[in-house]
């Protein structure tokens, strides 16, 4: 237990907790309800500009699947035994009614199990907009152009949808709302990496996961709320190992695996879980054209990610942020049948070893239920990092 129960922190992650759970999405309807005729637009990962979105009136909702609290019925019948997990839950969630709230869709182009899942979708909900969202690949005035015309397209999607006409001060407002709770998310990683036994990862992960469903406004208030209630926890440091994880943008490891790796002896001080928090680093401009200033600054400032095509050697910015987390070992730890992260692991395996940095490997889905191997292997690689310095 890290928490005691009853505390304000206590009942803050408790709060975020049943938001991870909440697979019905009645946080989403409940914003609904309290302003009927308000639409909410569901976003697959990784990334989406939701300050588009919200600019619009509406609400951006992130579906990351069902973790391990769907049982998959019908969604195995859509799709074969090897690839990833995510769209069978998805389907699941979609045929089941969990996602009725949501009056759109968005799909963005980070692999081709994302691509057939919002093909999918257009059979089963004809009559529900779902868009395509292509990513550039390029990052340069042609990246530029297209994904301005991408982002375009999408905002006079959006005023269809809302019948609203677009409106660039409301997108500008949206943007310094969405570049707080980035400045948030960083600050809390920072925290993190300085000291990880007042932030632990099962914590901050909860707190992120808050932010699928709640409005940015509130978000942001939860996040700042948690930074002070953490740091004021009184948490002491233990002995453990610190380590970085790699490979958990997409699907997202059940709750319980990140719990697993800490109560094996590990420091999480760095990870790529929910990327799309941390895609864009830095501040979106608000000066100028607002959508030009989203399209600037993920041309210009989006991280190493599988799904980019950016040119620079692979691993560079692993090994960055390695050193910049003081981390002693990294932790592979990918979906099963992940195209994108499984093809980039040689080469930021390579990298690592190029520095002889400690790593090991392991695989998991959404719903994984048992924990007992990778808690041998974490507490394994933690031991070996503390008694011998190298696993
Ligand atoms: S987990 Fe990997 S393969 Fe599956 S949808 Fe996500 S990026 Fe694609």
């Amino acid at each position: 237990m890290v928490v005691a129960e009853g505390t304000a922190l206590g009942a803050l992650v408790e709060r975020a907790e049943a938001l991870y759970h909440d697979v019905a999405f009645e946080a989403v309807r409940e914003w609904k309800e309290a302003n009927p005729g308000r639409k909410a637009v569901g976003c697959m990962p990784v990334w989406f500009p939701r300050e588009l979105i919200h600019a619009a009136g509406m609400l951006p909702v992130s579906v990351m699947g069902g973790g391990d609290d769907v049982e998959i019925i019908k969604g195995d019948a859509y799709y074969q035994s090897y690839i990833c997990h995510l769209p069978r839950s998805t389907i699941e969630m979609a045929l089941n009614g969990s996602l009725d709230g949501l009056d759109a869709m968005i799909f963005p182009s980070i692999c081709d199990v994302i691509r057939n899942l919002s093909g999918m979708w257009q059979i089963i909900f004809p009559d529900r907009p779902a868009w395509y969202f292509d990513m550039p690949q390029s990052f340069d005035d042609i990246g530029r152009e297209f994904f301005g015309r991408e982002l375009g397209l999408l905002r006079d999607e959006f005023c269809a949808l809302t019948g609203a006409t677009f409106d660039d001060d409301a997108l500008r407002a949206s943007i310094v709302l969405y570049n707080e709770n980035r400045r948030l998310v960083e600050r809390l990683y920072e925290r993190r990496r300085e000291r990880p036994w007042l932030y632990p990862t099962q914590e901050l992960y909860v707190m992120l996961r808050a932010g699928d469903q709640l409005p940015v406004e509130k978000h942001n208030e939860l996040l700042e709320e948690y930074l002070t209630l953490a740091g004021d926890s009184g948490r002491h440091p233990i002995d453990n190992a610190r380590v970085v994880v790699v490979g958990s943008f997409c699907e997202q490891p059940p709750l319980n695996l990140i719990r697993t790796i800490e109560r094996a002896g590990c420091y999480i001080v760095d990870d790529d879980f929910l990327l799309g928090n941390r895609l864009v680093a830095s501040d979106v401009p608000t000066e100028g054209d607002p959508v030009r200033g989203i399209v600037d600054s993920f041309i210009d400032d989006a991280r190493e990610a599988s799904f980019l095509f950016k040119e620079h050697e692979k691993g560079s910015e692993l090994l960055r942020r390695i050193e910049v987390a003081n981390a002693e070992g990294v932790l592979f730890c990918a979906p099963s049948f992940c195209d994108p992260a499984l093809l980039d692991q040689p080469m930021l395996v390579k990298a690592v070893e190029s520095k002889g940095i400690s790593y090991t490997c392991f695989k998991y889905a959404e719903n994984t239920g048992q924990f007992q191997v990778i808690r041998e292997q974490a507490g394994t690689f933690a031991d070996s990092i503390k008694l011998w310095g190298v696993a």
